[in-house]
């Protein structure tokens, strides 16, 4: 979500004549977009500041601006801490950036502006257009959380659940593939929470998918709740949507579940996981895991463990519990660390033994892959396949915005490596 909100703090920029630069050395204003779900994150923001410093020790100090959720919750603390910070300004206030810089430009005063205003926010930027060209885009259709998982800033960050209009969202689909764009992913903190005017989630998905020259929908991040049976039958129905779901689930225990107040059993989760794969038997399924959440015991890591083994996970993200201030979790009793690190390794190594014999089983199959861009001089192509999956090809042919059938040949952990078949490209190919 942060690259896509990037995306249109260049496009509001544009508008008081600003412009992206890759030469540190000349910025006028350093934009730091934030991200505040795991610790370190405000470390991180002094850090990137010290480096800015260091390119402008004898020079006139750039505009410094800190953005995202980082300037949410901790705003205050930052403006107060380091001087060389003009403004921070919360996700759901980027329409007065422009205001904010022109201010600053006077250098009249520092600015906090972190009131949740989403609807002014997205008011503002529908009526700039998104110049985002890249063949695989983002596109933020819901913001915001209601669920209050006990470990998770998000809905302190980010305010309650917002859903963009399908109206606004078509017309910003349209302009993304008229970019370029052959494959959208709608993103949202709980994707599948969208509800416009009780229009929900697949209602979405169809009218997107009628767009012509658009190929592949992707949607994420999706809650277990909010899986509803519309969504799941929108996997047989549209052609377009990718047969590959990221579905969290953080804990294989029922009673830490509990303890997270994540609203569904483990029994839950296999129940939805199976209803999908008897739906549309080729989808697959990634997920997020938090390891040593507070009161995690063995017996608990043990089910989580049993729970990555039963559903044969094709990614996982996997971290150690990080204690966010403001939480409820960031007052309870944490567990050792040393043994909160001893199952992440054994987590992650489970983890990475299934994802390699996937993928294994992938070698001398064929797939379809989408071609995003060139890599290196020697003609090779990165693409990824319906399964999210990074293949590289060599090919003489410009590859670029093609979706190709592809042989796989070899591979490891990050990426897959094939060669273009003769065939042409057919619907709804499953590897
Ligand atoms: N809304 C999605 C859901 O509930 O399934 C997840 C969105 S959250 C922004 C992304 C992921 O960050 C979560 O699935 C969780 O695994 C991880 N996460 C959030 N807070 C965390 C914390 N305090 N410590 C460790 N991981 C955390
Ligand atoms: Fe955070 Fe997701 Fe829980 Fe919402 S549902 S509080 S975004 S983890």
């Amino acid at each position: 979500m942060n690259e896509y909100d990037s995306n249109r703090i260049y496009d509001l920029v544009k508008k008081i004549n600003y412009k992206k630069t890759n030469n540190i050395h000349e910025a006028d204003c350093y934009v730091l977009n934030t991200c505040h779900i795991r610790e370190k994150a405000t470390d991180k923001v002094y850090h990137d500041i010290g480096r800015v410093k260091k390119v402008f020790k004898n020079k006139n100090k750039p505009i410094i601006i800190i953005t995202g959720c980082v300037a949410q919750a901790e705003g205050e603390v930052l403006l107060e801490k380091e001087k060389y910070i003009d403004a921070v300004i919360g996700p759901q206030s980027y329409q007065n950036l422009n205001e904010t810089i022109l201010k600053l430009e006077k250098r009249i005063i520092k600015v906090n502006s972190t009131n949740f205003d989403v609807i002014d926010k997205f008011d503002n930027l529908n009526s700039i257009k998104n110049s985002n060209n890249k063949i695989s885009s983002f596109l933020t259709i819901q913001e915001g959380c209601d669920k209050f998982c006990k470990f998770c800033v998000v809905p302190y960050t980010r305010g309650s659940e917002y859903s963009r209009s399908i109206k606004e969202l078509i017309r910003e689909s349209i302009d993304l593939v008229e970019n370029g764009a052959k494959e959208i992913t709608l993103l949202g903190q709980n994707v599948n929470a969208y509800n416009f005017g009780g229009k929900k989630l697949s209602h979405l998905i169809n009218e997107i998918s009628k767009i012509d020259k658009l190929e592949r929908i992707r949607y994420t991040t999706s809650h277990p709740i909010d899986f509803s049976e519309d969504l799941i039958h929108a996997h047989l129905e549209f052609d377009k949507l990718m047969p590959m779901i990221h579905l969290p689930v953080q804990s294989g225990s029922n009673k830490i579940l509990r303890s997270m107040n994540r609203k569904h059993t483990v029994e839950n989760y296999l129940d939805l996981i199976d209803k999908l794969k008897k739906n549309k038997p080729s989808i697959k399924f990634s997920s997020d895991f938090i390891i040593g959440f507070p009161g995690e015991n063995d017996i608990d890591f043990q089910e989580t463990l049993e729970l990555l083994k039963k559903v044969e996970f094709i990614n996982t993200f996997s971290f150690i519990f990080s204690p966010r201030p403001g939480t409820p979790a960031a007052s309870m009793k944490k567990i050792d660390l040393d043994i909160a690190k001893e199952r992440l390794i054994t987590f992650q190594t489970v983890a990475q033994d299934i994802k390699m014999n996937y993928r294994k089983n992938l070698f001398n199959k064929k797939s379809s892959v989408l071609f995003e861009n060139a890599i290196g001089k020697k003609m090779n192509y990165f693409g990824r396949d319906e399964y999210l999956n990074s293949v590289i090809v060599r090919s003489d042919e410009n590859l670029i915005g093609k979706t190709k059938e592809v042989k796989i040949i070899d591979g490891n952990q990050n990426t897959l490596f094939g060669e273009l078949t003769q065939n042409k490209i057919c619907k709804g190919f499953a590897a």
